[in-house]
C-alpha cells in the first residue's frame, strides 16, 4: 500500500487533486469560492464537475451522492450513477455542473419538526465547496447543505456555517481595532476526541438491547469492573490493535488526520483524537469517523457501540470539543503573546468565551442533550449538568488582580495594567489537571467535554460560536465608539470578570458540594435531563441572540426543539419495549426453566433419600419463583405508562413523563432482572453477561 504520505488523502478530491486537474482560471475561480464564499458561474461548475468525475471514475467509483446530515444526528445519501445512455446502446459516464451544485432528495421521510409539511416533499442539497469531496464505496460523496424549498436549515451544517460566518464577521471587527490589518478572515478550529467500545460481533448478536437501542438494558455488574484502573492507557490487545491499525489506514484515505489513540478508563473502552482542523470540516470527518468505526469493526467480526453508556456501572463515552479560534494569519486568539498589545487581545478574546458560556450555559447544555448522555452528565463520571469553566489558578490569579487592579505576583512588572504588562504562557500541565470541567482552558484551547460520544459536533459549536459572536459584539459596539480605547478595553475586561466570575470553577466538579453551592448560591443552571433543557432553546433571550445572528430563524429553532424531544422520546420508549420483550420472551423463561430444573432435581433427591431437607434447593425456587412474580408485575406497571403516553397533550409533556414515569419504571425491572441474573446458573441465562461483553476481546 506504500507510506503513509503516499496514500493519504487518496479518496479526497483535494487541493493537490484539484491543482493537477483544474485548469488555472478553473481553480482560481474554485478557490475563491472556497476562501471567501464567492458564486461560482456555470461553467466553471461544469469544469470542476467533470474533473471531479473524471478523477472519481479513475480511482473505481461509478456512483454519486449529495451527502449530508439531516436532523437524524446521522448521515445521509442517496446515490444516483453516472452512466447516461450514450446512442450506440453502451453508456457514458456523465455528471453536471447542476448535478454539482444542487440535488432534490425526497426530503419528505427525514424530521423537519413542522417546518415542511409532508406532501411539500422536495427539499434541496447545496454544495459546500469549503469542504472536499470524497470516495467512499464506490461513491463519489459531496458534502452539502439540506434545507427546504423555503430555505430552512433541515441539517447540522447549515447553521454551522452561519454560526463560523457570524463570528468572523464579529472577531474581525474586534481585530480591526486591535490593528490587525491583514487579517482576511477569523475561523474556529475544532479537535474532537472520539470515545467508543468494541465487543465481539457474536455476542453483540445475541442482544436484542444492543442490537435496538445500542446499549444494555440489562446486565448485573460482573466480579470486576474498571476498578483497578488497569486499562486506561494499558497495552492494547491483539485484536483492537490490528483494529485501529486498519481504521487508521481507512481515515487517512479519506484525508483524515487520525493521531492519538488509546485504551480508556472502563474495560472494552477506547479512544480516537485526530489534529484540529477547521470547525466545518472537522464535523464533517467526525461523522465520517463514527460511520467507518462501525464498518470496520464488522470487518473484524467486532462492534463499534458509540452509545454514551452501554454499560450500567462502568464509565460511559463522550467526545471531547477542543475548540479555538485563529486568523487566516495564523494566529491562536486564545494564546497569550508576544506583547503586551497581544495580551489585551487575548485577555479579551478569553473574556468573550467566559461570558458566552456564562449567558449561554443553557444552549450549551441543550446542544449536547440526548438520552443517552443524560445517563453520563452528573453521575460522577462526566462532567456534571452544571456548566462551569476552568481555567486554572495562574489564568485566576491574573483575572482576579483585574478585577481588583490589584499587583499580581505572578508577573514582573507589579500592577496588572492591561497594554502593559508581559502575560506568563500557560504550560499545559498547569492548566490540564483538572478532568471534572465541562468546559477547560488547556493552554491555548478550550475542551468542552460535555458532549455525548454519539453527538455531532455540530450542535456544541454551533451554540459556542454564536454566543462568543454575541459577547464579541458587544464588546465591538462599545469599543468602536470609544474615546479612549485603552481605558475602555480595561473596563470591558474588568466589567466581564466581575460580572461572569461565578462561571470560573477551578475545583473538583463532581464534589456535591459544588452543585449545591452553584445552583443555589450563584444561580448556574442545573438541567439534569434532556426534557428539563430542551424547551428552554425558545427562551427569549435565546432566540433572540440565535436570530439577531442569523444563526437560526424562529421556525429552526422550533422545529429543533420539537425533533430533539421526539427523538428522545423516541429512544426511550424504543428502550422500554425492548426491555419488556426481553423480560417476557427471554428473562422469565430462562429463570422459570432454571427454577424447573432446581425443583426437578430436589424431587429427584427426595425419592433417593426421602428424609433430605432440600433446604438450598427450596430457598432458591421460592426465591426465583418470587423474583419472576415480580418482574412479571414489573413488565407490566413499564408497559402500562408506556401506554400511558399517549394521554400526553405534546412531546414536551410526554418527554416529562418518560422521565416521571417511564425511566424509573424501567430502573426497576432491570434491579428485579439484575438480581435474577446473580443467582441463575450461566447456563440458563438467555444472552452474553456482561463479563462476557466486557472482557470477550483479547
Ligand atoms: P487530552 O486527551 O489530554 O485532552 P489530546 O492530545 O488527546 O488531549 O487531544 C487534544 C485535541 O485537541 C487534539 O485533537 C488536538 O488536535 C486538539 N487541539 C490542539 N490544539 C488545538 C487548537 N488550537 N484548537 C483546537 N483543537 C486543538
Ligand atoms: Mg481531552
Amino acid at each position: 500500500m506504500g507510506t503513509v504520505p503516499a496514500y493519504f488523502g487518496c479518496l479526497v478530491f483535494d487541493d493537490r487533486v484539484m491543482k493537477a486537474n483544474l485548469s488555472a482560471s478553473v481553480y482560481r475561480s474554485l478557490k475563491k469560492t472556497i476562501d471567501e464564499g464567492a458564486k461560482l458561474d456555470s461553467g466553471v461548475a461544469n469544469a470542476v464537475a467533470e474533473a471531479m468525475k473524471n478523477w472519481a471514475v479513475s480511482n473505481g467509483a461509478t456512483h454519486f451522492t449529495h451527502w449530508f446530515q439531516p436532523l437524524t444526528g446521522i448521515t445521509a445519501e442517496k446515490h444516483d450513477s453516472f452512466i447516461a445512455p450514450a446512442p450506440d446502446g453502451g453508456v457514458i459516464m456523465d455528471f453536471s455542473g447542476k448535478e454539482l451544485i444542487k440535488g432534490e432528495p425526497d426530503a419528505s421521510s427525514f424530521p423537519s419538526g413542522g417546518l415542511r409539511a409532508t406532501f411539500e416533499a422536495r427539499g434541496y442539497t447545496a454544495w459546500d465547496p469549503t469542504s472536499f469531496a470524497f470516495i467512499k464505496d464506490k461513491t463519489l460523496c459531496i458534502p452539502t447543505a439540506f434545507c427546504s424549498y423555503g430555505g430552512e436549515a433541515l441539517d447540522k451544517k447549515t447553521p454551522l456555517l452561519r454560526s463560523m460566518e457570524a463570528l468572523n464577521k464579529q472577531a474581525m471587527r474586534i481585530l480591526k481595532l486591535f490593528g490587525n490589518e491583514d487579517v482576511k478572515c477569523v475561523r474556529t478550529s475544532v479537535g474532537p476526541e472520539q470515545e467508543y467500545f468494541l465487543v465481539d460481533k457474536a455476542l453483540y448478536e445475541q442482544r436484542k438491547d444492543l442490537i435496538f437501542t445500542g446499549r444494555t438494558l440489562f446486565g448485573a455488574k460482573p466480579p470486576k469492573g474498571q476498578e483497578m484502573d488497569d486499562h486506561y492507557f494499558g497495552v492494547i490487545k491483539p485484536r483492537v490493535a490490528a483494529y485501529m491499525a486498519d481504521l487508521n489506514d481507512q481515515l487517512w484515505k479519506l484525508g483524515i488526520l487520525a493521531k492519538t489513540e488509546h485504551n480508556e478508563v472502563a474495560p472494552a473502552q477506547h479512544e480516537l483524537a485526530p489534529i484540529y482542523t477547521t470547525t466545518n470540516i472537522a464535523t464533517d470527518h467526525n461523522q465520517l469517523t463514527m460511520e467507518i468505526m462501525q464498518k470496520v469493526a464488522a470487518k473484524h467480526d467486532l462492534v463499534c457501540l458509540l452509545h454514551e453508556k452501554p454499560f450500567a456501572g462502568v464509565n460511559g463515552s463522550g467526545k471531547h470539543n477542543n475548540w479555538s479560534l485563529a486568523t487566516d494569519t495564523g494566529i491562536n486568539l486564545l494564546s497569550p503573546g508576544e506583547t503586551p498589545y497581544e495580551n489585551a487581545q487575548f485577555l479579551l478574546f478569553l473574556c468573550a468565551v467566559i461570558k458566552a458560556v456564562d449567558d449561554y450555559q443553557d444552549l450549551l447544555r441543550i446542544a449536547v442533550a440526548t438520552a443517552g448522555n443524560d445517563h453520563r452528565l452528573g453521575a460522577n463520571e462526566a462532567p456534571p449538568a452544571v456548566v462551569s469553566i476552568f481555567l486554572g489558578d495562574e489564568l485566576t490569579g491574573i483575572l482576579d488582580a483585574i478585577e481588583t487592579d490589584a499587583p499580581y505576583a505572578g508577573v514582573k512588572k507589579t500592577t496588572m495594567k492591561l497594554g502593559v504588562d508581559v502575560l506568563p504562557r500557560f504550560a499545559r500541565d498547569t492548566t490540564d489537571r483538572n478532568r471534572t470541567s465541562p468546559f477547560a482552558f488547556t493552554g491555548n484551547k478550550f475542551e468542552f467535554r460535555m458532549l455525548g460520544s454519539s453527538n455531532s459536533i455540530a450542535c456544541a459549536n454551533i451554540m459556542l460560536n454564536a454566543a462568543v459572536a454575541e459577547s464579541l459584539k458587544q464588546y465591538a459596539d462599545d469599543l468602536e465608539q470609544a474615546e479612549n480605547f485603552e481605558q475602555a478595553l480595561h473596563d470591558r475586561i474588568q466589567k466581564t470578570i466581575r460580572d461572569h466570575k461565578r462561571i470560573i470553577f477551578n475545583g473538583n466538579g463532581y464534589d456535591d458540594a459544588w452543585i449545591k453551592k452553584a445552583t443555589e448560591q450563584l444561580g448556574l443552571l442545573n438541567y439534569r435531563t434532556t426534557p428539563d433543557c430542551i424547551p428552554h432553546l425558545l427562551d427569549e433571550k435565546n432566540v433572540q441572540m440565535l436570530t439577531a445572528h442569523k444563526v437560526f430563524s424562529l421556525s429552526e429553532l422550533q422545529s429543533r426543539c420539537e425533533i430533539s424531544l421526539e427523538n428522545y422520546c423516541k429512544a426511550v420508549v424504543i428502550e422500554a419495549n425492548t426491555m419488556a420483550d426481553m423480560a417476557r420472551k427471554q428473562i422469565i423463561p430462562a429463570v422459570e426453566s432454571y427454577a424447573a430444573e432446581v425443583a426437578g432435581s430436589a424431587a429427584a433427591k427426595l425419592s433417593l433419600v426421602p428424609d433430605t431437607a432440600c433446604s438450598y434447593e427450596k430457598n432458591l425456587v421460592k426465591k426465583l419463583s418470587g423474583l419472576v412474580d415480580e418482574m412479571d408485575q414489573k413488565t407490566k406497571e413499564l408497559l402500562c405508562a408506556v401506554q400511558g403516553l399517549s394521554a400526553c397533550a405534546d412531546v414536551e409533556h410526554e418527554g416529562y413523563a418518560i422521565r416521571d414515569t417511564v425511566l424509573p419504571k424501567m430502573n426497576a425491572l432491570r434491579a428485579v432482572a439484575d438480581e435474577a441474573e446473580t443467582l441463575t446458573a450461566e447456563a440458563f441465562w438467555p444472552f452474553p453477561t456482561y463479563s462476557e461483553l466486557l472482557f470477550g476481546v483479547r
